[in-house]
């Protein structure tokens, strides 16, 4: 596991020299008006990192940190997180998707839960254009579409707790061919995130609670979960910053060993901790 940061820095930070003479990779964008951004990537357990965090808490730059995981210890996890990275194209009607998304019968309008579970198929406004992803999900959405080399392959290793959900070419009605969606209808059981250990925000509008999303380190489950029944669950809770909302996507091992064996790509994966 390795924690990754990834940090900007401003102009009137006055870090140009220090970041010179630490010799660091970054990259610089011009802003309007002759200022810039300075944008460095670094991992904690590089001999730089005391001095760049020292800097990061001396300015108060911009921080986002990332966790990244080895495949052995995604393999020998017995559930990961499944975080879609590969988008392209947006749900439709595009026009109106996002103010109302059919497909979950609305949304709060403040912090983005929808009103419904799934009620529709989705729809997109062309077939996907992969190149060598396996999986891809839509803008605005954390839905996970895979090929039908994908299912083909859950199928042959009998993986559950899913279902092929057709996706429509939104005009002509067509069901794609180069893209299912990955339905899951099961989510963990109540308590499964512990409220302690996460930050959450009330919705002022609608009252749902809403999670921060877990980007440090392992994200720790409370509860247990039955493998022998199950390899795709999605969290009861929800997560997300501003207006984005989603449901955490769990895998078992096996789902974990398939993408990391067949090296499928658009997705990626975080071990977590279930503790009981
Ligand atoms: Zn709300």
């Amino acid at each position: 596991m390795e924690i990754w940061h990834r940090v900007t820095f401003g102009h009137r930070d006055g870090v140009d020299a220090e970041i010179e003479m630490l010799n660091l990779r970054y990259k610089k964008s011009p802003l309007p008006g002759g200022g810039y951004l300075i944008h460095l990537e670094v991992s904690e357990s590089a001999p730089k990192w005391p001095v760049i965090h020292s800097m990061i808490q001396r300015t108060r730059a911009l921080d986002i940190s990332d966790t990244l995981f080895t495949d052995t210890e995604i393999l020998v996890a017995p559930w990961s997180r499944l975080i879609p990275v590969f988008e392209q194209g947006y749900p439709q009607p595009e026009a109106t998707w996002s103010a109302e998304p059919v497909t979950f019968g609305g949304e709060c309008s403040e912090c983005g839960i929808y009103k419904k579970e799934q009620l529709e198929n989705f729809r997109i406004r062309k077939e996907p254009r992969l190149g060598n992803n396996s999986f891809v999900s839509l803008y605005w959405t954390y839905a996970l579409f895979a090929t039908p080399a994908v299912f083909a392959e859950l199928a042959t290793r009998k993986l559950q707790g899913f279902r092929e959900w057709k996706v429509l070419i939104h005009k002509t009605d067509q069901i794609s061919e180069n893209i299912s969606q990955i339905y899951i209808p099961e989510q963990t059981s109540a308590d499964f995130v512990p409220e302690e250990t996460f930050r959450r925000s009330k919705c002022p509008k609608c009252g749902a609670v809403k999670y921060f999303p877990h980007l440090r380190g392992v994200m720790r489950f409370k509860g247990k979960i039955s493998e022998s029944t199950t390899d795709f669950l999605l969290s009861r809770e929800w997560f997300g910053d501003g207006h984005a909302a989603y449901r955490e996507i769990l895998v078992s091992k096996e789902v974990a060993r398939l993408i990391v064996e067949s090296k499928l790509r658009g997705v990626k994966l975080k071990p977590i901790q279930i503790n009981p």
